[in-house]
C-alpha cells in the first residue's frame, strides 16, 4: 500500500532536517520536490531512487497546483514510498493542505512530516528572535503575495498596530507597498524591518533599515527573501551569530 509522505525540507540548511524527514528521504522510491527544497537532500536517497521537480525553471512559472497534485497522485499508483518535499513547513503556506486533501479523497494514504519554518529560523538565523521578553509577546506570520492595495484584502492590516513581530513571506515583490501600508496604519517612518534573503545557507544577506528605507536598501536582494518588520530586528545588533 503505497504512502505520500508530506514532508517539510526546512529553510535551506541541510542540517535543520528533522530525523523523520531524513529517514523518509532515504526509503523514497520517488521524491516530488520543488524550488525551496535544498537539492543535496536528494543525495541522500537510495539508489534507483526517481526524482521529479514540479518547481519554477527558467523563468517558467511552478506548475499548476492541480498539476502537482495529479503528479503525487499518480506516483502513488506506480510507487510505495513516495515523498513530497517543499521548503519549510508543509502547512505554512506550503499547500499542502490542499495536496493532502487531494489524496485522501482518492483513498491515498499519507503522513505530515512537519518542518523547521522559514518564518522562525530564517529571522533566528539574522539573530533576530521572534519574540522576546519586553520587546514583542507574539508574532504573526503573513502573506506578503497579496497587494495590499487590494480591495477587500483578506488581511487585517488595522490589527497590525501592535507590537506584534510581523513576518512577510512571499512579499519581497510587494515591499514597498508593504512599508507604505504599515505607515498608513499608523507606525512611525522609522520603526524597524529587516529583509532576510537565502536565509540559513551559505548565501544569507541580511538588510536593516527602516520603513522608510527599506526599499532602497533591499533593491538588490535575491529571492527566497522574506521581511521581518517589529522592534525585535534592533536586537540583531547583540545577537547577530551566523556569519556566511
Ligand atoms: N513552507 C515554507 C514557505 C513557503 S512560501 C516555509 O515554511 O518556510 C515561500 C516563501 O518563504 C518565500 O517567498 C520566502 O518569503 C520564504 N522563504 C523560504 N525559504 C527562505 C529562506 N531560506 N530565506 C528567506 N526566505 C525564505
Amino acid at each position: 500500500m503505497a504512502k505520500v509522505y508530506l514532508t517539510g525540507a526546512g529553510p535551506g540548511d541541510i542540517e535543520l532536517l528533522t530525523l523523520k524527514a531524513h529517514r523518509v528521504i532515504t526509503e523514497a522510491d520517488v521524491i516530488i520536490y520543488d524550488r525551496l527544497a535544498n537539492p543535496e537532500m536528494l543525495e541522500m536517497a537510495k539508489s534507483g531512487c526517481e526524482f521529479v521537480y514540479v518547481g519554477k525553471e527558467d523563468g517558467r512559472h511552478t506548475l499548476p497546483q492541480d498539476e502537482i497534485n495529479e503528479v503525487i497522485y499518480q506516483n502513488a499508483l506506480k510507487h510505495e514510498n513516495v515523498v513530497r518535499l517543499k521548503g519549510g513547513d508543509p502547512f505554512v503556506f506550503g499547500r499542502g493542505g490542499e495536496e493532502g486533501a487531494y489524496l485522501k479523497e482518492r483513498g491515498v494514504a499519507f503522513e505530515i512530516i512537519p518542518g523547521i519554518t522559514s518564518a522562525i529560523s530564517v529571522p533566528a538565523y539574522a539573530g533576530i528572535p521572534v519574540t522576546h521578553r519586553g520587546v514583542a509577546v507574539s508574532f504573526r506570520v503573513v502573506t506578503g503575495h497579496e497587494s495590499p492595495n487590494k480591495k477587500e484584502s483578506q488581511i487585517p492590516w488595522n490589527n497590525f498596530k501592535t507590537n506584534d513581530t510581523i513576518i512577510f513571506l512571499m512579499g519581497l515583490h510587494n515591499l514597498g507597498k508593504i512599508s507604505s501600508k504599515l505607515q498608513e496604519i499608523g507606525k512611525p517612518k522609522d520603526f524597524p524591518c529587516a529583509v532576510i534573503s537565502r536565509g540559513t545557507t551559505s548565501e544569507q544577506s541580511v538588510v536593516v533599515g527602516t520603513l522608510e528605507n527599506i526599499v532602497e536598501r533591499a533593491k538588490d536582494v535575491p529571492t527566497p527573501a522574506l521581511i521581518v518588520v517589529g522592534e525585535v530586528v534592533k536586537l540583531r545588533e547583540q545577537l547577530e551569530w551566523f556569519n556566511t
